[in-house]
């Protein structure tokens, strides 16, 4: 998740702040602040202290699961922490806020803020995803499908993990299936094994031509995060009638999220982990031990290979699978999605006793396309569903980035609606005779967002360059259409535009090119640009 303070907080929310430990570190000095936290992974969570350091007095709001995260593996205080079920509304100040299921990991929660305006007279609806996968049930989940119904959905801050069209990959049931239907197969032979050596331990011994020959023990890594993935190891277990490995440290975490009782994977996975790594052939690694995967896929043969050999249960075998939704981003990663090496043991470890029967380990290592984040189509269909009139993506690289990804979502945007605002929030200006002012709620900037937020207690640095300005090449754009601006009326032009006003127009509804032209023709006044647009329809 970006650490940028413009995916932190609900817009109209001055006390609320989500995920936000580092970007808002200083806020949680002020008991009327509220953090919530969508999820206990190290990126949303980074900047909370463990154990005694967090002194609060800020309270941490929550699901069930996370909180129990929270208390035993991050050590915070109890008394700091605020659990909320899935599907109950609980207020904060101006918000009532309802936490609902984010098919991510388990504990993980969608945000939905309705926000009653300063006078009270009407509300804002907001929705942040912390992290999720879009999933149809979504679409059923009571207060968004009433806020979509009613056409109320204002802002839509976005998990963007995966907004470039080549992020597709298989849905999320599918890839569990076939990973576990992989996992089952590999092990059926290893089940060959141990039926051989018991009849030959009961009966007299076969003769060679009679018995199947079970030529190799095979021994299946899945790597995994420190929470989540428990579906892939869940399903994998059941399919393959094993036990899974895991170490201390994961199965703790697996005790905590037992209370996630509305998940069956989430809720029996420790019932069908082991401790004991001799009990199973099924072993959780951590991510990035079978390889890595930036810039490009790279598999660690020898690591796997000695992490059976070490075993000493007479593998031949290793096969390492990374379920990550980079599976398929490149044509490399697609080529190389299964990769194997014979690794010879004898010279990985010279001088050492080789124990077992084997001086050669097959290594196999690979890449499966699952994820816990949303494919580039599914974000697509979440934005056509929810038909907000902006979106606020969290996850990107920079400035150029986030525009492009905006850019990426506008026609699916509610526009209208966005423009309506405007357009009643300047004929309103203008009806009091007073010097309009785009309103806060629809064009902010940000130094202007942090003065609404009533942050007099922290000094603002001069608005050299906003978090997602840049420079704006005129060259950036396929020019379409020209337009036509009275010659008395031309300033002389820049070749330079405010990325982040470019963004505001965008999101209004007008393409770049327009955004852009407009902007560069008034010389970077942005309530200019938005007046001229308006008034050549
Ligand atoms: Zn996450």
């Amino acid at each position: 998740m970006n650490q940028l303070e413009k995916c932190h907080y609900i817009e109209g929310c001055s006390d609320v702040f989500i995920d936000a430990f580092r970007a808002f570190k200083h806020k949680t000095i002020d008991s009327r602040n509220a953090f919530i936290l969508t999820h206990y992974h190290a990126d949303h969570w980074c900047g909370l202290p463990r154990g005694k350091g967090y002194t609060g007095p800020a309270k941490i709001h929550c699901t069930p699961a996370t909180a129990k995260l929270l208390k035993e593996i991050h050590q915070i205080n109890d008394s700091f922490i605020v659990q909320h079920e899935y599907e109950v509304t609980w207020t904060h100040g101006r918000a009532e806020i309802t936490f609902y299921d984010a098919n991510h990991c388990p504990g993980a929660a969608l945000l939905f803020c309705k926000v009653a305006t300063e006078n009270a007279s009407s509300f804002v609806y907001h929705l942040h995803t912390g992290d999720m996968r879009f999933h149809q049930k979504f679409k059923s989940y009571p207060l968004i499908k009433e806020a979509v119904e009613k056409k109320q959905l204002d802002i839509l801050y976005l998990d963007t993990t995966y907004a470039k069209p080549k992020h597709t990959f298989l849905p999320q049931d599918e890839a569990i299936h076939k990973i576990a239907s992989e996992v089952k197969e590999l092990l059926s032979s290893n089940d060959e094994i141990v039926s051989e050596k018991k009849q030959s331990f009961f009966q007299p011994k076969a003769k060679s031509h009679e018995t199947p020959k079970a030529t190799e023990r095979t021994l299946v890594l899945l790597s995994c995060y420190s929470i989540g993935k428990e579906k892939v190891l869940w399903h994998s277990a059941v399919q393959s009638n094993q036990l899974v490995y895991v170490n201390k440290s994961k199965h703790k975490m697996l005790e905590c999220i037992e209370c996630s009782s509305h998940i069956e994977e989430a809720n029996g996975i420790i019932n069908r982990c082991t401790l004991n790594k001799q009990d199973s052939d099924l072993h959780v690694i951590q991510m990035g031990t079978a390889g890595s995967l930036h810039p490009y896929f790279q598999p660690n043969f020898e690591e796997c290979a000695l992490y059976a050999h070490r075993m000493n249960k007479g593998y031949s075998k290793v096969v390492a699978f990374i379920p990550t939704g980079w599976a398929e981003s490149s044509n490399y990663n697609k080529k190389n999605a299964r990769s194997a090496k014979a690794v010879n043991l004898k010279e990985l470890i010279k001088g050492s006793k080789i124990n077992g029967n084997h001086d050669v380990m097959q290594v196999e290592v690979r890449l499966c396309a699952y994820s816990e984040h949303s494919t580039y189509n599914e974000l697509r269909d979440c934005v056509e569903f929810m038909k907000p009139k902006r979106i606020i993506p969290t996850v990107f690289s920079g400035e150029k980035d986030y525009i492009a990804i905006q850019k990426r979502f506008c026609d699916l945007l509610d526009s209208q609606r966005a423009k309506q605002a405007f357009i009643s929030k300047l004929a309103g200006a203008f009806t009091i005779g007073v010097k309009r002012k785009v309103d806060a709620s629809s064009v902010t900037e940000p130094n202007q967002e942090r003065k609404n937020l009533a942050w007099k207690d922290i000094p603002l640095p001069p608005r050299k360059k906003s978090p997602i300005e840049g420079s704006f090449k005129r060259t950036d754009c396929k020019v379409t259409k020209k337009i036509q601006v009275p010659r008395q009326l031309r300033a002389p032009r820049p070749m330079i535009v405010d990325d982040w006003k470019v963004a505001q127009l965008v999101n209004m509804g007008f393409t770049s090119t327009v955004a852009a032209d407009s902007l560069i023709s008034k010389n970077n006044n942005l309530e200019m640009a938005i007046e001229w647009l308006l008034l050549r329809k």
